[in-house]
C-alpha cells in the first residue's frame, strides 16, 4: 500500500448518472485518500477494482450535506459531497464522526487549491433540483457561503463581515438552543391549509394538524405521514416546519406583508387592538403593526409599527416598546396580548391569516401534468391571445381554472409539452401556476390558475386615477418577486409586460406566460423586425442580436414599471417600433411618469442601462421597491 495513504474506509456512494433516488443507485465502495487523489474501488481491499478517481487538485468543495429530513435509501446516514470539475460526488459515511474525519481530511489537502468555491449548495441535487434553494440548473451557483476552514457539522458558519444582512432577504436560521442538535431529527410540519388530496397516492391535510415528512420528493411535493399512520404526497407550500423560531405556524404572523398591505388589512378589519406581526423592511427583522382607535380623537384610528428589537449576544432576547425581555417572539406576543406595556394598545386581535385562501399547488398532484379533459367543464370566455381562446372552467366540478385551447398551427406543441413539466415546477405565489396540459387531443389545452381580474394592463386602464402610490408600488413588488423566482431558477421570461401579468381577486399581481414566446409559431411575433415583436419592451441586445437573459427581463421590467406608473399608457406612444430602435440606440429613454417620484424613476432608469451587466438583479429590485414602499415613514419606536 502506498506510503502516502491518509484514509481508507468502505463508504457508500450515490450514482452520479441516475436521476431516481432508488436504493439501487447507492453502492458500497472502498475509498482511499492519498495526498494527491481520492480513489474508490469495487470489492474488498485485497481484491479491488478501481471504479473512479478524483485528483485532489480538481476539488472545489468538500462539505457535509444537510439532509432536510429526506430519506436516505442506504444504511449509511451521514452524507458529504465532493464537488470537482462540473461533477458532484455524494458519499455516505456510517457515523457523524467518520464523516467529519473524511471532510476535514480532504479539506486539509485541498486548502492550497486555486479552484476552491466561494459558494456551495448545502443540500442534495435531486430529481432535477437543488433541494436547498430550489434552483433547477445543476450548474447554478451555490446558495450558501462556502467556508473551507469551517466544519458546518459542528457549528454554524461565521458570517462574512459586512455581508450578513446586505442584499439578503432570506431570514437567517433561528439560533439553536444550547446543546448539539442532531440534524437527522424527526421532520415534523404543521398544515397551514386544508388539502383534500386529488389522487389516491395523496395524503389529505387538515389545517393545524401535524405530519411527519418521510421524503422530500421534489421542492413542491413531500411524502408525509399523519398521526393515524397513513402516508401519501402533500404540497410542500401547504405546510410549515414545526420548530421553535418558525413564526409561520402562528396565526398572528404574515410573511411578506409590507407596511402598506398591513395598514390595508388592519383598516379593513377595523377592530380595536388588531395586529399583524410581519417581516420588516430590514432583512431578518420583524415588525408588529397595531391598530387602535383609543389613542386618537373620537373615531380616528391610528396604526403604529413597532420593530421587534433584539439584544446582542449568542442567545438574543426580544422586546418591543419597553425592555420587557423574552427568549422568543411567541412569548413576547403572548405577553403583549395581555399587557400594552408601552404600546398604544394591547395586542387583542390577530389579523391577516384566518381568511387567507389556500395557495396554488404545483399541479393537482405529485408528478401529475396530464389532465383528463373529461374532468374539465367550461364556463365563460375570458379572452383570446396569440395561442387561442382562453376560457374559465372547473376541474372536477369545483376547482376554478383557466383553460387555453391552442389554435392549430399557433404553437410548437411537442416542445412545449416537454417543457411544461419544468414549468409546472416553477411554483411561487407571484407566478401564475401551470396546473397541467391535455396533450392527448386536438386542440391541446393548457390549464392554469384562474385570475379573476384578468390582465394587468386592462386592470390599470380601467381603474386609472384610483391607484395610490402604495398600490402602484405593490403591483411592482409583486411582479419583481415573481421575476426574482424565475431569475433564481435561471428561467428567462422573454416577454415581460403588463399585458402578460394577471390580477386575482385579492388584487395580487402574478407573472404569466413565462418562456412561452419560444413556442410561438408566428414570424411577426418572433422575428425582431416582425410587427408583433415587443420592441418597446426590449433592450438593444435583444432587438439587435436576440440576446435574452435575466438582464433583458430587467429592462422589460423597467418598461412594465413605467406602464404601471402611467396606469396603462403605451410606451413611446407616438413612435413606431422602427423609430424606437433608433431612439433607444441613441440613448433616449421613456420619460418620468407624473405618479413616479424621482426615486422610483431612478429604479426604472437603472433597469434601462445600456450595458446589461450594469442593470440590477431582480433580488436587488425587490429590495429597492420594498424600501420605497416602506417609505420615509420610519417605525414608531
Ligand atoms: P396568449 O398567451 O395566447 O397570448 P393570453 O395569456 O394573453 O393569451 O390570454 C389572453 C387573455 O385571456 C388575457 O388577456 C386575459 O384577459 C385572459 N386570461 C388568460 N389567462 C387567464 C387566467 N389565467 N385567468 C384569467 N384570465 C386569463
Amino acid at each position: 500500500m502506498s506510503a502516502e495513504l491518509l484514509l481508507e474506509e468502505t463508504l457508500i456512494k450515490r450514482s452520479q448518472q441516475k436521476k431516481r433516488t432508488s436504493p439501487l443507485n447507492y453502492k458500497e465502495r472502498l475509498f482511499l485518500l492519498t495526498k494527491s487523489r481520492l480513489t474508490y474501488y469495487d470489492g474488498k481491499a485485497e481484491k479491488k477494482f478501481r471504479r473512479g478517481s478524483i485528483e485532489l487538485s480538481q476539488i472545489r468543495c468538500v462539505e457535509i450535506v444537510k439532509n432536510g429530513g429526506g430519506i436516505i435509501p442506504c444504511q449509511n446516514k451521514y452524507p458529504f459531497q465532493i464537488v470537482y470539475d462540473t461533477n458532484i460526488l455524494y458519499v455516505f459515511a456510517p457515523s457523524h464522526d467518520r464523516r467529519s474525519l473524511w471532510v476535514q481530511s480532504i479539506k486539509e489537502e485541498i486548502k492550497e487549491n486555486s479552484v476552491v468555491s466561494t459558494k456551495f449548495h448545502p443540500q442534495f441535487w435531486q430529481e432535477g433540483l437543488w433541494l436547498c434553494c430550489r434552483q433547477v440548473e445543476k450548474q447554478a451557483r451555490g446558495c450558501e457561503e462556502y467556508n473551507l476552514f469551517g466544519d458546518i457539522s459542528r457549528k454554524p458558519l461565521p458570517p462574512i463581515p459586512g455581508e450578513e444582512r446586505k442584499n439578503e432577504r432570506r431570514r437567517p436560521a433561528p439560533p439553536l438552543p444550547p446543546g448539539d442538535k442532531d440534524e437527522e431529527e424527526d421532520d415534523c410540519v404543521v398544515a397551514l391549509f386544508d388539502f383534500p388530496g386529488a389522487e389516491s397516492h395523496d395524503l389529505s391535510l387538515v389545517k393545524g394538524c401535524e405530519y411527519v415528512i418521510l421524503e422530500r420528493c421534489d421542492v413542491n411535493w413531500y411524502k408525509a405521514r399523519n398521526k393515524y399512520g397513513e402516508e401519501g404526497y402533500i404540497p410542500s407550500n401547504y405546510v410549515t416546519e414545526k420548530k421553535s423560531g418558525n413564526l409561520v405556524q402562528f396565526v398572528w404572523f404574515s410573511k411578506q406583508v409590507n407596511r402598506n398591505k398591513a395598514e390595508e388589512l388592519l383598516r379593513k378589519e377595523d377592530k380595536e387592538g388588531s395586529f399583524i406581526v410581519r417581516d420588516s423592511s430590514t432583512p431578518g427583522a420583524y415588525t408588529v403593526s397595531l391598530y387602535t382607535k383609543s389613542a386618537a380623537g373620537e373615531g380616528a384610528a391610528v396604526i403604529k409599527h413597532y420593530h421587534i428589537k433584539e439584544t446582542q449576544g449568542s442567545y438574543p432576547q426580544f422586546y418591543l416598546a419597553e425592555k420587557h425581555l423574552f427568549s422568543s417572539i411567541p412569548d413576547l406576543i403572548e405577553y403583549h396580548k395581555h399587557n400594552a406595556a408601552g404600546l398604544v394598545a394591547r395586542l387583542r386581535y390577530p389579523v391577516g391569516k384566518q381568511d387567507k385562501s389556500a395557495p396554488s399547488t404545483a399541479g393537482f398532484s405529485y408528478e401529475k401534468w396530464e389532465i383528463d379533459p373529461t374532468e374539465l367543464t367550461f364556463m365563460k370566455e375570458l379572452g383570446s391571445g396569440q395561442f387561442g381562446l382562453v376560457r374559465l372552467g372547473k376541474w372536477r366540478a369545483q376547482h376554478k381554472v383557466a383553460i387555453k385551447a391552442i389554435r392549430q398551427g399557433a404553437m410548437y406543441e411537442e416542445d412545449f409539452i416537454e417543457e411544461a413539466k419544468v414549468m409546472m415546477r416553477l411554483s411561487h405565489p407571484k407566478l401564475v401556476q401551470l396546473y397541467g396540459v391535455c396533450s392527448q387531443q386536438k386542440p391541446i389545452y393548457i390549464v392554469t390558475e384562474f385570475m379573476e381580474h384578468g390582465c394587468l394592463l386592462n386592470h390599470l386602464r380601467q381603474r386609472r386615477g384610483s391607484f395610490s402610490l402604495g398600490s402602484l408600488l405593490s403591483i411592482c413588488l409583486d411582479v419583481s418577486e415573481g421575476m426574482e423566482h424565475l431569475e433564481a431558477n435561471g428561467f428567462i421570461h422573454r416577454d415581460l409586460a403588463a399585458r402578460n401579468c394577471l390580477v386575482n381577486d385579492s388584487l395580487v399581481v402574478k407573472v404569466s406566460d413565462f418562456g412561452m414566446t419560444r413556442y410561438v409559431l408566428d414570424d411577426q411575433y418572433t422575428s425582431s423586425s416582425g410587427a408583433k415583436f415587443p420592441v418597446k419592451w426590449s433592450p438593444p441586445e435583444v432587438f439587435n442580436f436576440c440576446k435574452y437573459s435575466s438582464k433583458s427581463d430587467i429592462w422589460s421590467y423597467g418598461v412594465l414599471m413605467w406602464e404601471v406608473f402611467t396606469e396603462g399608457r403605451m410606451p413611446f406612444e407616438q413612435s413606431t417600433n422602427h423609430e424606437v430602435v433608433t431612439l433607444v440606440t441613441k440613448g433616449h429613454r421613456l420619460y418620468r411618469p407624473k405618479k413616479a417620484t424621482p426615486a422610483i424613476y431612478d429604479i426604472m432608469t437603472l433597469s434601462w442601462h445600456e450595458r446589461p451587466e450594469e442593470r440590477p438583479s431582480f433580488s436587488q429590485l425587490c429590495l429597492m421597491i420594498s424600501d420605497a414602499l416602506e417609505g420615509d415613514a420610519t417605525p414608531t419606536n
